[in-house]
Formats: C-alpha cells, sequence, structure tokens
C-alpha cells in the first residue's frame, strides 16, 4: 500500500512525484506510454526541433524547480522577434506582449497599432476604452469578452489567429474567467485595461534549454530515484474501498491511500463507485487536435530573420501558425538547414500524409519553399485542454474529491501550460500530505492514560 498513487508521468505527474518524495510520501508512478508526456523534444538534421511545447512562462516557482533540477545554467532565451499575422496574403506585424503567449495589453499595442492590422473604428475603440465601461459576465466566452471591449474587428481579423495558433481551440467556447481573468476582473471593477496595462508594464520571461525542452525529463527521473514508477500500462479503473483507493492498470490492482489523477479527461480512468466524474470533465474540458510538422529547407525563407513565425486563419490556410523555430532559439545555428515548424490543428481523424500535404502547400504558397530536404510528423490527438464556459462548476465538483482521497491536476484542471502544470502540482503536493496527515490522526486512537 502506497501513500500516493500518481496516474500520467507528464511534466506534470514527474513534478508531484518530486514534490511527494520530498515530503517523504511512498509514491507508485503510472505511466501509459512513456515519460515526459508532451514533451517531446527530438532532432532533424542535426539540429534540435520540438514536436510539442517550445517554450515555458518562467516565474520564481518554476526557476526554484530548474535550480533544484541543476538546470539553471542550461537555460536560453528566444532572441527577440515578433509574430505576424497573414491576413489575404499579407503580414501584419504582431504587438509585442500579445505574441509572447497570454494576451497582455500594454502601450505597445498602440504604436504598433498603425500597421494596418487594425481598422480605424478599432483604433478608436482602443484609445476611448479607458472612456467606457462594458458590462461582463462572471463567466463568457473569450470572444464575447474581447468583442466586447474591442469589437468585431479586433476580435475577427486579429485575436482569433492568435488565440487560434496559441490554444488551438474555440474563441467561442474558452472560458474567460480561465484564460483570461485578470482582464475579467478590471472590466468587472469598471477599470480600463490599457490604463492598467500601462501602470503596471508586466512582461513574459519565455525559456527553454540548450538541448531543449526535453532536458526537464531526464533531470525529474534522476530525483525521484526510489519512487516505483510503471510504465506501458495505461491505468484504466479508480476504485474507491473504504480504507483506500485501488487503481487498475494491466494485470496490476495497486492501492494508496491517495492518488493523484494527473491526465487528460480523454485518456483518464473510469471511476468505480463514484460519480461520473469524467464524463463531466469531458463535457467542459474540450480537446484540441494538432498535426506537428517539422520541416527542414536548404534555403532562407521569407521573414526568416525577422519574424519568430506566422499565425494564420485555418479555416483558410489550413495551418494555424509556423514557427522559425532555429532562428528563434539560440540552440541551433542559424545555418542551412532552415527549419520551419508547422501548426495545423483537425478536427477529426488525421492522416500524417493530408498533414505534410497542406503544410507543403502552405510553404510553397506563402515562402516560395520547394519540397523540404527532410521533416518529421508528430499527431497530438489530445493536444490542449480547452476549458470551456461552464468550467468552474467542474472546478467545485473537483475539490470535493479531496476530501476523499483523490486529487486533479494536469488537463483535468488547471493546465494551460507547463508553467501552470508545474505550479499545480507543488500545491496538489502540499494539499495531498494535508490529506494524508489528517486521515492518519483520524484513524489514530489515543493510547495510555491521562
Ligand atoms: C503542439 C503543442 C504545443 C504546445 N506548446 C506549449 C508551449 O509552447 N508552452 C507551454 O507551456 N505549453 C505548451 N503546450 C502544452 C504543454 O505541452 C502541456 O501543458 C504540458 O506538457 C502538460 O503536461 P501534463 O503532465 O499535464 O500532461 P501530459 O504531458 O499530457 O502528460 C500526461 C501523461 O499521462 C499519461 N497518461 C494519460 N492517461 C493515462 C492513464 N489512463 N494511465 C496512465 N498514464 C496515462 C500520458 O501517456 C502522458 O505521458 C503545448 C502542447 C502541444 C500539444
Amino acid at each position: 500500500m502506497y501513500d500516493v498513487l500518481i496516474i500520467g508521468g507528464g511534466v506534470s505527474g514527474l513534478t508531484l512525484a518530486y514534490e511527494l518524495k520530498k515530503l517523504s510520501k511512498s509514491v507508485c508512478l503510472i505511466e501509459g506510454e512513456r515519460l515526459g508526456g508532451k514533451i517531446a523534444t527530438a532532432e532533424l538534421e542535426g539540429k534540435i526541433v520540438e514536436e510539442g511545447p517550445e517554450e515555458v512562462v518562467n516565474s520564481k516557482s518554476f526557476m526554484q524547480l530548474l535550480s533544484e533540477l541543476g538546470l539553471l545554467e542550461e537555460m536560453v532565451r528566444p532572441k527577440k522577434s515578433r509574430f505576424a499575422v497573414l491576413r489575404n496574403g499579407k503580414l501584419y506585424t504582431v504587438p509585442e506582449g500579445i505574441a509572447g503567449g497570454i494576451l497582455r495589453l500594454n502601450s505597445d499595442l498602440f504604436r504598433s497599432a498603425f500597421s494596418g492590422l487594425f481598422s480605424l473604428s478599432t483604433l478608436m475603440r482602443m484609445l476611448l476604452e479607458p472612456l467606457y465601461n462594458v458590462s461582463v459576465e462572471d463567466d463568457m466566452s473569450v470572444k464575447d469578452l474581447f468583442t466586447a471591449v474591442y469589437g468585431k474587428q479586433f476580435v475577427e481579423d486579429f485575436f482569433r489567429p492568435l488565440a487560434g495558433g496559441i490554444y488551438g481551440g474555440d474563441i467561442g467556447l474558452m472560458s474567460s474567467s480561465v484564460y483570461f481573468p485578470y482582464i475579467l476582473d478590471i472590466k468587472k471593477k469598471g477599470e480600463s485595461v490599457v490604463r492598467s496595462f500601462m501602470k503596471k508594464k508586466i512582461g513574459f520571461d519565455l525559456v527553454s534549454f540548450k538541448l531543449g525542452l526535453g532536458s526537464l525529463i531526464p533531470r525529474l527521473q534522476e530525483k525521484i530515484k526510489g519512487v516505483d514508477v510503471m510504465i506501458g500500462e495505461m491505468a484504466r479503473e479508480v476504485r474507491y474501498e473504504k480504507d483506500f483507493i485501488s487503481v487498475r492498470a494491466g494485470a496490476e490492482e495497486l492501492r494508496g491511500s491517495a492518488a493523484a489523477l494527473m491526465v487528460s479527461p480523454y485518456t483518464a480512468p473510469s471511476f468505480k463507485n463514484i460519480d461520473d466524474v469524467v464524463k463531466k470533465a469531458r463535457l467542459y474540458v474540450k480537446n484540441s487536435r494538432i498535426a506537428v510538422i517539422n520541416a527542414a529547407y536548404d534555403k532562407k525563407f521569407e521573414g526568416y530573420e525577422k519574424y519568430s513565425g506566422i499565425l494564420t486563419y485555418p479555416e483558410v490556410y489550413g495551418v494555424s501558425g509556423a514557427t522559425f523555430f532555429d532562428s528563434k532559439w539560440p540552440i541551433n545555428p542559424s545555418s542551412e538547414p532552415y527549419v520551419l515548424k508547422y501548426f495545423i490543428p483537425f478536427e477529426n481523424y488525421m492522416e500524417e500524409d493530408r498533414a505534410l500535404k497542406i503544410a507543403l502547400k502552405f510553404g510553397k504558397e506563402h515562402f516560395g519553399l520547394d519540397d523540404p530536404v527532410s521533416y518529421r510528423i508528430k499527431i497530438w490527438n489530445d493536444a490542449l485542454p480547452i476549458y470551456t464556459v461552464g468550467v468552474h462548476s467542474l472546478r467545485e465538483e473537483l475539490e470535493a474529491f479531496k476530501g476523499k482521497g483523490i486529487f486533479f491536476g494536469g488537463a483535468f484542471m488547471n493546465s494551460t501550460g507547463i508553467y501552470s502544470s508545474v505550479i499545480t502540482a507543488k500545491s496538489l503536493a502540499n494539499q495531498i500530505d494535508g490529506y494524508l496527515e489528517t486521515k492518519t490522526h483520524a484513524g489514530s486512537e489515543p493510547s495510555g492514560s491521562l
């Protein structure tokens, strides 16, 4: 019998195992495929490429983890260059701070506003935003929030390809309380978004490592030496018994005082004897699917030196974005071959051949590129979780499971990137520790006499 059974060995599950080991808990980590999950650094023509994430939003907690893993010296930052949006065959530079990841409006928005990206009425709306109050709800779709604040043109011609490129999700479904809580709060208080961000210039520190994000995984593995790790069997069922939680994986039935699910609702085990939480999670946590193609070319292409990448409208171009991976990161020498990483979102089944055709057509039409020298394709059928409006009701329900010793992290809730996965894992470890303490004391009878 273990203290904790962890299901899922992506960065969330591995960080949780490490944090629990520090708290001297006995842990078994169950991973169905390979440790690292979506972190997938590979090699193409001698260059480092990322088939999954390529950057992490840095923070104090993340730096602390890196220092413990001995990875601080390995850290690298992207070269300063911006994204561009491809609209009607023309490239428009995206304001700095917005392309960084999650939208942050700052004064730079106005400076780059005159690139032609925004219409005159959108510009007026942005300028007058501090003067007007808009009414917002506790939770509304990201599309509705930004339409209320900046209007339709801002959303359709700029925000949709931006958010689509980052999250691969439908902005009409995505919950603003998950993705843009700060903007929702500012508007709820009747304040100005632009003024708030001008007062407090917030920047993003994006980082990777000299050998790519994959460096995180062996370092975490080293740190969890001594923890039992079971690789190759998916956990199929979680059963809540009176004194313990049982998890079935392959022929094994493992027992723990607590269990943590660090997986997506789409691959999560079923729950026996417990309310159907997986079904509910699938209602509020939609799944995005993305094909990633890294292609190596023998000549430089337009924008290679100038931009980090291009964001597009997937419904028009098939591709939602392309990153100039090796010109962006000082990991690879900026010499032949030149690597371009394409993102192709899809709804149903996608074959590798079809994904390749879409990418090559895009490369040909927009960069005049011939076929690549070589390429790698990765199909993510369960890519990023998309938290929809109403997800707070799921969160409340999941909170109640903590009292039963079942904890959720990773894509089940709160995982919008590696940064949030790491933060959630750290706080879960403390909550699990608290639960185990209470359980121990509740079960013990006082001995001796007074
Ligand atoms: C193409 C792409 C680009 C991205 N870009 C970025 C980026 O630039 N920056 C960023 O911060 N984030 C990015 N992300 C998101 C980031 O990759 C994830 O947020 C993060 O890696 C999630 O880690 P996790 O441990 O929660 O989940 P995962 O990495 O999905 O790990 C879950 C693990 O659980 C295992 N598993 C699942 N079900 C079971 C089961 N029933 N039993 C046993 N094991 C199971 C899986 O095999 C997997 O190893 C990107 C994602 C994709 C797909």
